[in-house]
């Protein structure tokens, strides 16, 4: 563990008498895209929940760069680059893409508009949020209003804020949801490339997805990680077949 970017060590969460999460330990290494997969309500997102700050879980401990992150909140953690990418919700429609990644380059999500009409003159954040457009590619789009995009294009989007917190780590809770085969193929070439500036914890459905991206493979089936291992442990996994590959 003590190389790991990001690790849970005994996460467990409960919602009444279900047990979404139990004594979940995973880790997450430089470099690598390690993909989270299980049947819909294993506690996928709950466990990236915990994760990302939104949910706090009932025992266990989450850590970042070997430091104890557990007690702190959502943003605090963004602040320390954990990214947690593909909330759109979270964009400012009505405002350009490159006043959404301003804001992202500002560190604060939230803040005030008018602290963000004078952070555009500022020519550090601007250099910062059009370095982050130009590597997702939508510098050509940044006069765009952001309620303009199209669904992958803000998804793009979503990432290039995250890239100007300069991110330690990305968790993503399926960002192929509601995306084409062509959009799937490009954000798949795309998340291939982001590994090299952090490393990935990928919920995902797509197959295909995962098994081109992922480094490493982690099953979830209520609530409990059942397998850990390489995309070719994975396939050959009599247990992962049973409980999730439909065999
Ligand atoms: P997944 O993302 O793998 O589909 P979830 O983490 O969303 O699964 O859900 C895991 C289980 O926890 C499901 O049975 C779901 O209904 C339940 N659950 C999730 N969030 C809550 C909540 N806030 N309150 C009660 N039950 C919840
Ligand atoms: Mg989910």
């Amino acid at each position: 563990m003590t190389d790991a970017v990001l690790a849970t060590k005994g996460i467990s969460k409960s919602f009444g008498a279900l047990q979404a999460s139990l004594d979940i330990s995973i880790d997450l290494r430089p470099g690598e895209i390690h993909a989270l997969i299980g049947p819909n309500g294993a506690g996928k997102s709950t466990l990236i929940q915990q994760i990302a700050g939104g949910m706090k879980p009932d025992a266990g401990q989450i850590f970042l760069n070997g430091q104890d992150i557990t007690a702190l909140g959502t943003a605090a953690r963004a602040k320390r680059g954990l990214a947690r990418t593909f909330q759109i919700s979270a964009l400012a429609m009505e405002d350009t893409v490159l006043q959404n990644a301003v804001l992202g380059a500002l560190g604060a999500q939230g803040r005030p508009f008018q602290v963000f009409g004078t952070a555009l003159g500022k020519a550090d954040l601007r250099a910062t949020a059009e370095q982050a457009l130009d590597r997702v590619g939508l510098m050509d789009h940044a006069k765009t209003r952001t309620s303009e995009l199209s669904h992958g294009q803000r998804r793009q989007l979503e990432v290039a804020v995250a890239l100007t917190l300069n991110p330690k780590a990305f968790v993503m809770d399926e960002p192929m949801a509601g995306l084409g085969t062509r959009g799937s193929k490009r954000l798949t070439g795309f998340l291939d490339s982001l590994r090299e500036q952090a490393p990935i914890l990928l919920v995902e459905h797509d197959m295909d997805a995962v098994f081109t991206l992922a480094d490493r493979i982690s099953v979830l089936v209520y609530g409990q990680i059942i397998a850990t291992g390489t995309v070719d442990d994975i396939r050959a996994n009599a247990d992962v077949r049973r409980a999730y590959l439909g065999d």
